[in-house]
């Protein structure tokens, strides 16, 4: 045997250690991916049941409402636990938007009830903050499940006391919202959503 030869038959030998060396790191990283993976799906699917389950709470709360136009529930969420409910309306002992328009028809009163509701009324998601501020509960990096859309006054507060998650069901025909404030969202991964019944 010449030394070329020898040559040879080392590296011969050295790669295919390598290849069975990469064929191993291969499968250990498909078990490793198909087990995150299905990690990943099982928690996909919790959140989807989360977010079911909270809309739907948020659902039962806007029952309470008085108002004539929308009734709107909201629901703050940290560690999957609910922290704050509310629902839109006017002050505590208040007079309520139903009985002020006692016989509302839409296409008659719809201008006349903004104007009312934007003096009197609360909206669902600044009822549930202002229970947080209230009791001194801490909503960074919470989530908020409303009913209907967050109109643009809601979302920047909603921002500004640190929301991260914003869920919504119902589209909001008023609902502006400001391209700043969107980019000021993308930036910082605050997320606006809309979930399908
Ligand atoms: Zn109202
Ligand atoms: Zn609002």
């Amino acid at each position: 045997m010449n030394n070329k030869n020898m040559v040879e038959i080392v590296m011969d030998d050295m790669n295919k250690k390598t290849d069975a060396a990469l064929k191993k790191q291969e499968k250990l990283d498909k078990i490793v991916m198909d087990d995150m993976n299905k990690k990943t799906d099982a928690a996909l699917k919790k959140q989807e049941k989360l977010d079911k389950i909270f809309m739907n709470t948020a659902d039962q709360f806007a029952t309470l409402s008085h108002c004539v136009s929308h009734q709107v529930g909201s629901v703050i969420v940290k560690d999957d636990r609910i922290i704050a409910t509310g629902y839109n309306g006017t002050p505590m002992g208040m007079v309520n938007c139903d009985q002020i328009f006692v016989e509302y028809k839409p296409e008659e009163y719809r201008e006349a009830h903004t104007e009312w509701s934007n003096a009197n009324e609360i909206h669902a998601e600044m009822n549930a903050l202002i229970f947080c501020a209230k009791n001194g509960i801490k909503i960074e990096n919470a989530t908020i499940y409303s009913t209907v859309q967050p109109c643009q006054h809601c979302l920047k507060n909603l921002i500004q006391v640190g929301i991260k998650r914003i869920v919504y069901k119902i589209p909001y025909d008023k609902a502006v919202h400001s391209i700043f404030l969107t980019k000021h969202m993308q930036k910082n991964n605050i997320i606006i959503e809309q979930i399908k019944e």
